[in-house]
């Protein structure tokens, strides 16, 4: 059964739907933030041109127009404390079939189809806008770059394209790309998550619309989302009792007559049903490569040099210091080194690659567990690999003279189609912060390159 959808402002909505504010409601502070508000806009400005270059945006009237009626309509509902007037909301659908959606520091906001097409509801639309939308007020994106431990290095600027390719789009292992600085606009700490939650749940009531629908709609996107689980989710962690504090504020929140249907939302899945099917992400990848990329590939070559017995020692800053064999150069980027040989690395659809070779870098983490924190690093990969198979075999093993995890991986390589084979390891620094080693070689070749690898996280020394 669906409701007209009222023709009012939120303000009005909100007083309609008989919002009454409580003491009982959780208040929320924004993180410190090194940053400006002016940052915020021009990085997620930046940020959102090369989304629209790289994935398949909607130019669909009905889809933007609806999308910016939900949009504006809990824009206008945010705490007046939480208002950044420089900022510039934008509210774009995405033909991806996957459920997902985001946002970028400073307001652009993109929604893939498939959200639109599996919610049960408007108000399960509107409950996953208003927790992207929480971030973007909170200023989460340059807020945990504000955190960055000393260990982390590297511009912020780097980041930017690393944020668009870490969100399951870069196929193939890639520097610098998936984890760390890479995905800190999207992939937030489970602090900030609860935040999001909260001040969602807020903006949503004040909006006229059921916070109980977040909690329907985290739901909605666990069942729903396909095979390799929900990216969603994997960039925005449970904090733990999710449904439950969502449920507890929503009761404090006692909106009344809320929106949970609308007209408008059976128009746009009658509307959607009309078009060509979504893209799934592997297929608008492929098309984008087809289509011309504005960076030539440079592919690396299908043979390379074997390591060589002699090893040279390389010093990273004040981190750590590493032997690799002397044939091998080193390609640095952002937190994050990589040491491959000549022709095991290069460019495949405008994301770095390398076919042989060591990855050396540092990953944040919010458990300070070493098992926790490996399949997290696990989990980044494989959002950018999705023919990555394994990781559940972790074992003991020293990394860099202290307690790690080993774990193997099979991978199907984007520059050469040829199965690779990917060993990590990893080990926690002193304030939690994770370090890894990955070592790629083609399954072929694995049998020399194992020896390497081991060798070379033995020769690890970390600053102290
Ligand atoms: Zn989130």
């Amino acid at each position: 059964m669906s409701r007209a959808r009222p023709t009012v402002t939120a303000a009005a909505t909100a007083f309609l739907a008989g919002f009454v504010t409580l003491a009982a409601q959780t208040p929320i502070t924004a993180p410190s933030n090194k940053y400006s508000v002016a940052d915020d806009v021009k990085l997620g400005q930046q940020a959102a041109q090369e989304v629209r270059q790289q994935m398949p945006i909607m130019h669909d009237d009905a889809v933007n127009g609806y999308l910016a009626d939900i949009g504006d309509r809990l824009v206008a509902a945010i705490p007046p404390e939480f208002r950044h007037p420089e900022f510039r909301y934008s509210f774009t659908g995405v033909n991806l079939k996957e459920i997902n959606a985001f946002a970028l520091p400073g307001g652009p906001m993109f929604v893939n189809r498939g959200m639109m097409e599996r919610a049960h509801t408007e108000g399960e639309i509107a409950g996953v806008m208003a927790h992207e939308l929480s971030h973007v007020a909170l200023r989460h994106g340059t807020a945990q770059q504000s955190k960055a431990t000393p260990y982390e290095v590297g511009s912020v600027a780097g980041a930017i394209v690393g944020a668009i390719v870490g969100g399951g789009w870069g196929q193939v292992i890639s520097q610098g790309t998936q984890f760390g600085l890479g995905t800190a606009f999207l992939r937030f700490s489970r602090e900030y998550e609860k935040q999001a939650d909260i001040l969602g749940t807020h903006i949503m009531a004040r909006a006229g619309y059921d916070p109980r629908d977040m909690a329907n709609v985290f739901k909605t996107i666990e069942q729903e989302s396909g095979p390799g689980g929900p990216q969603w989710l994997s960039d925005h962690p449970n904090p733990g009792n999710r449904y439950d504090y969502i449920l507890r504020e929503a009761s404090a929140l006692h909106v009344t007559n809320a929106t949970h249907d609308t007209r408008a939302f059976d128009q746009i899945q009658s509307h959607l049903r009309t078009l060509p099917p979504a893209l799934s992400s592997e297929e608008a990848a492929r098309n984008a490569k087809r289509g011309g990329n504005t960076s030539p590939d440079s592919r690396p070559a299908a043979r390379v040099e074997r390591p060589s017995s002699q090893y040279r020692t390389f010093q990273e800053g004040g981190v750590f210091r590493v032997q690799v064999p002397d044939n091998w150069q080193e390609l640095p980027g952002n937190n994050v080194v990589t040491f491959a040989p000549q022709g095991a690395y290069g460019s495949v659809n405008g994301t770095s690659v390398f076919t042989h070779g060591v990855e050396i870098g540092v990953a944040r983490n919010e458990t300070h567990d070493l098992n926790t924190a490996t399949s997290e690093l696990i989990d980044s990969l494989r959002q950018g690999n999705p023919q990555l198979r394994g990781g559940s075999n972790a074992s003991r093993t020293t990394v860099a003279g202290q307690q790690g995890l080993a774990v193997q991986l099979s991978n199907v390589s984007e520059a050469t189609g040829g199965e690779e084979r990917i060993a990590v390891y990893t080990t926690l620094l002193g304030d939690g912060t994770l370090f890894y080693v990955i070592g790629v070689a083609p399954s072929d070749e694995f049998g020399t390159y194992s020896g390497t690898f081991s060798k070379v996280v033995r020769s690890i020394q970390l600053a102290r």
